[in-house]
């Protein structure tokens, strides 16, 4: 069994003691019990890992290298992370929750997927282009964009790392990555993994630590971008940040998807999906179809499915490989959703399935809820919840769907479920998020995503996510160039 114990920090690819005894314990959400623990990366750490990305990114020779070659090192990264996916989701599970099923599939297995997808983007990159210019020739490069400051949450933490860290090393940057407080055990593992790639010194850090570590890697000179994944609350202080000082910054921020179930759907197929894309990782996913919204026609129907697919939802140890729902990470994530839970009764809605009562037990769990009898309006509505926790609202016809789905602070993702594909994408086409599923909601991690409105700006995956880690640099002559 691997230790869950570190004393050390990785700075500049070295492992280094940090410079405060300060440190953060990994509680079981399941069984409330310590099991592992880091060092809680400070200022000073950040200062130390970003003057090191600084210089290895300033005197090289990682940027200068050929693509290729630090292509070499990401391959062999996956190679071996290949080796330990199954074990990688087993800690991601007794960290913070996630059902054993959903661990090694849409955690692990879509990190590793992750690399080998970035690898394929990158070999088809335009790396290099020429062009015919006003002038001459001109040669567009993309150049890397300089040491880059990765922060993301704990819902997915490895998921969540990957499209920041595998486009910014192949494209030639230095990386200081700073894991959430409630999942430093993974990305201290991946940090093992890291630490043996034997590359460049200075490359990549990771520094594990809250607000405060995170916001002096924000506000450090040095970082030339910000890679954030998390709440839109930090990412618009993140944004104001980086807008001080002109920084590059991309955001991945909150969600609150409307699934539109037309009168033509199959609701069977509907409720079976709605499952997964309703509720997947405890229902603390950024893009979970968290508002069902069905017409006055086919509104009984589509509840009495719901509640018999949320009431038949196990729930339980995280680790076994049946469980549906797990408990939520942290207990302040469990009171969270038990105030959003009430809040929901208090302004009017029916829990026709679980409640705020909290499960009796060991664990911080909550009861799946479904509400009813809900406006567009009400805070289980308009607020990201982060739980098993879904709300079906009425509509009158499809404009009145389409507006409903629209009226929200968020845009990343949606769904429509109907007999007419054709219809579907008309239905898309009208609304405003970065992703959106017809008759299913899964995240296609080749395809471009990201958030409209409140939930961000910039896209990762695919060659888009590539080109949030390059500059763009323009050079002309007049006449041609030499053929290189
Ligand atoms: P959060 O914003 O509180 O924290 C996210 C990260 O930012 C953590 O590492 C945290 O330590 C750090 N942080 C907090 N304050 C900071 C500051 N002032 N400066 C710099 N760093 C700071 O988010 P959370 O509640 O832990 O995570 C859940 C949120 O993440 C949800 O809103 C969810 O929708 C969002 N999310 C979005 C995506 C996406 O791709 N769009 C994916 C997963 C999660």
């Amino acid at each position: 069994m691997r230790s869950l114990f570190y004393d050390q920090l990785l700075i500049g690819n070295r492992w280094c003691q940090p410079a405060t005894a300060q440190r953060i314990s990994v509680i079981s959400p399941h069984t409330e019990e310590p099991i592992g623990e880091t060092p809680a990366a400070g200022p000073q750490d950040v200062d130390r890992a970003v003057q090191a990305a600084r210089t290895a990114f300033d005197k090289g020779p990682w940027p200068g290298l050929p693509v290729s070659e630090r292509m070499e090192k990401v391959e062999r990264l996956a190679a071996v992370y290949a080796e330990h996916a199954d074990a990688m989701a087993d800690l991601i599970t007794a960290e913070m929750g996630s059902p054993r099923a959903f661990s090694r599939l849409g955690q692990a297995n879509g990190a590793l997927s992750q690399m080998y997808l970035t690898l394929a983007t990158a070999k088809e990159f335009d790396w290099v282009e020429r062009r015919q210019g006003l002038f001459g020739d001109v040669l567009v490069r993309r150049a890397p964009v300089g040491v880059v400051g990765a922060i993301v949450p704990w819902n997915v933490p490895q998921v969540l790392i990957m499209p920041k860290l595998i486009p910014a090393l192949i494209a030639g940057c230095a990386v200081v990555v700073k894991p959430a407080p409630e999942t430093p055990l993974d990305a201290m593992w991946l940090a093992e993994m890291l630490a043996d790639l034997d590359l460049p010194e200075g490359v990549v850090s990771i520094v594990p630590g809250g607000p405060q570590a995170g916001e002096s890697l924000v506000r450090h000179p040095g970082v030339d971008k910000v890679a954030f994944t998390g709440s839109s609350a930090t990412g618009r202080r993140i944004a104001a940040l980086c807008g001080e000082q002109l920084k590059r910054v991309s955001l991945e921020l909150g969600g609150k998807s409307a699934a539109i179930i037309l009168d033509d759907a199959d609701i069977d197929h509907t409720v079976n999906h709605l499952k997964m894309a309703g509720l997947m990782n405890n229902g603390q996913a950024c893009v979970a179809q968290t508002r069902i919204l069905v017409s006055e026609r086919r509104h009984d129907e589509v509840v009495d499915a719901l509640a018999d697919m949320m009431s038949s939802l196990q729930v339980g140890d995280p680790a076994d490989e049946a469980t549906d729902i797990g408990p939520l990470v942290t207990q302040r994530q469990q009171h969270r959703v038990m105030n959003y839970i009430r809040s929901g009764i208090d302004e009017g809605a029916k829990a026709v399935v679980g409640g705020a009562e909290r499960p009796r037990g060991r664990g911080w769990y909550v009861q799946p809820t479904l509400f009813t009898d809900a406006t567009n309006d009400m805070k289980i509505a308009r607020e990201e919840i982060f739980g098993p926790v879904l709300t079906v609202l009425t509509y009158t016809d499809e404009a009145d769907a389409i507006r409903i789905a629209n009226d929200s602070d968020y845009g990343l993702a949606g769904s429509v479920w109907t007999a007419d594909v054709a219809h579907g994408l008309d239905v898309a086409a009208q609304i405003r998020t970065g992703t959106y599923g017809i008759n299913m909601y899964q995240l296609d991690t080749s395809a471009p995503f990201g958030g409209f409105k409140q939930s961000g700006i910039g896209r990762e995956f695919g060659p888009e996510g590539l080109a949030q880690y390059v500059e763009i640099q323009s050079t002309v002559t007049a006449g041609p160039l030499p053929a290189n």
